[in-house]
C-alpha cells in the first residue's frame, strides 16, 4: 500500500500537535506504518489521502451506526447550518431530539446534552457525588471513561495500547478516590462497599465493557452491582458512551434490563458531531443548575448542528427491525471467521454483541482486563498491516473493538470476512 501523502502529512502535523494528533490512539504507535489521512468516507467505506480504498471496522470509534456520509444527517445538517451554527440560547432541535430520546428509552427521564462523551461522565460523576453527598468513586479494571481525572485510573483505550494503566498529572489525591476492582468478581464488590459503602457517591462501569478489548460481563454480575450499589445507598452509573444505541435504542440497560440510576451517553447521539448526554431519573436531574446545586454547563451545548445530526441518526435507528438486522449480519460475519480459524486451530477468538466485535488471541472467554495476554497483540500488529495492505481499515490498536454500521451489507461484511481469512492465513 502507498502512503506518501499520509506520511506527508503525519511528518507535518508532528510539527503541530503532540504525537501528531489530536487524540493519542490515532498515532498508529502500537501497529506499523503511519496515520493514514483519510479525505473521504461513503457507506462502509474510506479513502484516504493517497487514494487507497477501504472497509471500515472504526466507524470513528462507534458513532457512525449507519455508516460514512449518511444521506439524512447530511441534510439534516445542510438544514440547521443554512440557519446559522450557534445562538447560545435554545433551540427547537434540542427538544427535538430530547423528545425523540426520552420517549423511546424506559431508562432515562430527564437529560442533559453536552459535548463529549468525557464531559458527560464527568458530570455524572458530580451528579452522583452532589445527589449523595459522599466522595469515592469504584470503577473496574480496564473500563474507560474518558480522560476525567479521577476516572483515569486503571482505564482502557488509549492508555492501554500505550502499556500504561494511569496517566500522569492526576493529584494522589484525586486517584485515592477511586476504588478500582476488577469486572466479573462480585466478591470483591461486596467486600469494597462492607468497607467503604458510607464513602462511595457511585459505583461506574461500562455495562458492556469495550475499550480493553470486549470484556463482556454476565448478565448476573450486572445484576448483583444493582443489588450492592442498592443496599449500600451508592448510585450505579452506566457509562453507554458505546453501549447506548449500540447495542439496542435502550442499550445496554434495555440489553440487560437493568436500570442504573445515572446512564451517560456520547458517540451516537451526536450521528458523528459532537455530542455527549447524561440522564436519570426526574428526581435525581432535578439536581442539576439550574433546578438543583450541581454545576454543569457549556457554551455548544445542544448546538443546533448537532442537534439536528442527532436527531437525523436517532430516528432512523427507530425503524422497526434495525438493531435485529445489524445484530444478524454481525453475527454472521464473525461466525464467518470464526469457523475458519476453529478448522484451522488459530488462537483466535471473536467476542460479540449487537453491532460490535473484538478479536482476541486466545481461544478462552476473556471477561477481565488482566486476562489478555500483551503478546498476544503482536498477532493483532501483524494482521493490521497485512489488512491496510488489502483494503481493510481497523481501529490501529488490538485492544480497540470493531463497529459494523447499517452501511455494512451481507456482501460487503463478507467480502471483508474472505480479506480478513486470507490475512489470518497469512500471519499464522
Ligand atoms: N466513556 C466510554 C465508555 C468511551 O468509550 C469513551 C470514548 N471512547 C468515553 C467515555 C469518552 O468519550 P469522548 O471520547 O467523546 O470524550
Amino acid at each position: 500500500m502507498k502512503s506518501t501523502k499520509s506520511a506527508a502529512l503525519y511528518a507535518e502535523a508532528k510539527g503541530y500537535f503532540p504525537g501528531g494528533v489530536s487524540s493519542p490512539v490515532r498515532a498508529f504507535k502500537s501497529v506499523k506504518g503511519v496515520p493514514l489521512f483519510i479525505k473521504e468516507g461513503k457507506g462502509a467505506k474510506v479513502w484516504d489521502e493517497d487514494d487507497n480504498e477501504f472497509i471500515d471496522f472504526c466507524g470513528s470509534w462507534g458513532p457512525l451506526i449507519l455508516g460514512h456520509n449518511n444521506d439524512e444527517i447530511r441534510e439534516n445538517i445542510y438544514a440547521a447550518v443554512a440557519k446559522g451554527t450557534s445562538f447560545g440560547t435554545p433551540t427547537r432541535w434540542e427538544n427535538k431530539l430530547g423528545q425523540l430520546l426520552l420517549e423511546n428509552n424506559r431508562f432515562v427521564e430527564k437529560i442533559r446534552f453536552v459535548s463529549s462523551g468525557t464531559e458527560a461522565v464527568m458530570s455524572a460523576i458530580r451528579l452522583a457525588r452532589g445527589v449523595t453527598g459522599k466522595n469515592k468513586i469504584i470503577k473496574f479494571e480496564g473500563c474507560y471513561h474518558g480522560h476525567v481525572d479521577s476516572l483515569l485510573v486503571k482505564a482502557g483505550s488509549g492508555l492501554v495500547t500505550f502499556g500504561e494503566s494511569t496517566s500522569a498529572g492526576i493529584p494522589d489525591s484525586f486517584a485515592k478516590e477511586t476504588l478500582v476492582l476488577p469486572l466479573d468478581r462480585p466478591d470483591l464488590l461486596e467486600e469494597c462497599l462492607r468497607e467503604y459503602g458510607e464513602e462511595v457517591a457511585a459505583v461506574i462501569i461500562e455495562p458492556v465493557p469495550a475499550n480493553n478489548g470486549l470484556l463482556l460481563q454476565q448478565k448476573s454480575f450486572l445484576e448483583e452491582l444493582r443489588r450492592l450499589t442498592k443496599a449500600y445507598d451508592c448510585l450505579l452509573i452506566f457509562d453507554e458512551v458505546i453501549s447506548g444505541f449500540r447495542v439496542g435504542f435502550e442499550g445496554a440497560a434495555g440489553y440487560y434490563g437493568i436500570q442504573p440510576d445515572i446512564i451517560t451517553y456520547g458517540k451516537i447521539i451526536g450521528g458523528g458531531m459532537p455530542v455527549g448526554a447524561y440522564g436519570a431519573s426526574a428526581e435525581i436531574m432535578g439536581h442539576v443548575a439550574p433546578d438543583g446545586p450541581v454545576y454543569q454547563a457549556g457554551t455548544l451545548s445542544g448546538n443546533p448542528v448537532a442537534m439536528a445530526a442527532g436527531y437525523a441518526s436517532a430516528k432512523q435507528l427507530l425503524a422497526p427491525g434495525f438493531y435485529e438486522e445489524m445484530e444478524a449480519k454481525t453475527q454472521a460475519f464473525v461466525k464467518n471467521i470464526q469457523d475458519f480459524c476453529d478448522e484451522r486451530e488459530y488462537p483466535v477468538h471473536i467476542s460479540t454483541i449487537g453491532s460490535i466485535f473484538w478479536m482476541a488471541f486466545d481461544r478462552s472467554t476473556i471477561r477481565r482486563a488482566d486476562q489478555i495476554d500483551a503478546a498476544s497483540m503482536e498477532h493483532f500488529k501483524a494482521l493490521h498491516a497485512d489488512l491496510l495492505d488489502h483494503g481493510v481499515y481497523l481501529g490501529p490498536s488490538g485492544y480497540e473493538v470493531g463497529f459494523i454500521s447499517a452501511a455494512h451489507t451481507p456482501e460487503i461484511l463478507a467480502e471483508a470476512a474472505e480479506k480478513i481469512k486470507a490475512s489470518l492465513s497469512r500471519v499464522f
